[in-house]
């Protein structure tokens, strides 16, 4: 096994369910398996690393990389999974360490933000990795393949996108920039608005 893997994309790109499945199958083959999320990650209200599709697989949730090393240190996993890794602070250290004491890593993340600009955790593990797989998801607009995550009007502008299904969608490029023109419109228009409102 190659390590480590990357599954990255947009949402509901089946970037977990790949990762559940690769657990599923070291799991099934006697190896020591361990999984992490993110703690902040309250989305589906459990410890369990959950997929869309309903596939789910049990997980430690950590509030850093320190903590994931911590409890590989007492455990000594031979796979370890990582879910939404570029939520993780220090995860890329983590994932360093675990490659240094020989364990196999795979891990699921985005790889951009919803205004395109890759997170910069993810760009160094893509340096390192041995394999990395693409994940789009079908553009809400047009059906074709989706790299990006589309941010709604409506959303916060958070950067990290958590538990806020309702405020996203998966678009492709063409669709994303359409969408994303089309706010820098609507926004002109309503600083134009209270501009004329203060006169
Ligand atoms: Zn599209």
């Amino acid at each position: 096994m190659r390590s480590p893997i990357v599954y990255c994309g947009p949402m509901w790109g089946g970037k977990t369910e790949a990762l559940i499945s690769r657990l599923v199958r070291a799991k099934l083959q006697d190896i020591p398996v361990l999984a992490f999320n993110p703690r902040r990650n309250q989305r589906y209200g459990t410890t369990d690393i959950k997929a869309h599709s309903g596939a789910h697989f049990p997980a430690i949730s950590v509030e850093s990389g320190e903590e994931i090393l911590q409890v590989c240190k007492e455990r000594d996993p031979a796979v370890v999974g990582i879910d939404e890794f570029f939520m993780i602070p220090d995860a890329m250290a983590a994932v360093s360490a675990l490659l240094d004491r020989r364990a196999k890593v795979v891990v699921a993340t985005l790889d951009m933000d919803s205004e395109a600009k890759v997170w910069s955790s993810v760009t160094d593990l893509m340096g390192i990795a041995e394999e990395i797989i693409k994940c789009p998801a079908v553009c809400a607009s047009c059906k074709g393949d989706a790299y990006y995550t589309f941010r709604k009007g409506m959303a916060p502008s958070s950067r990290l996108l958590v538990g806020t299904d309702d405020f996203y969608e998966p678009r492709c490029r063409s669709c994303f920039e359409a969408g994303q023109e089309a706010k820098r419109v609507q926004d002109g228009e309503e600083g134009l608005f209270s501009q004329q409102a203060r006169r």
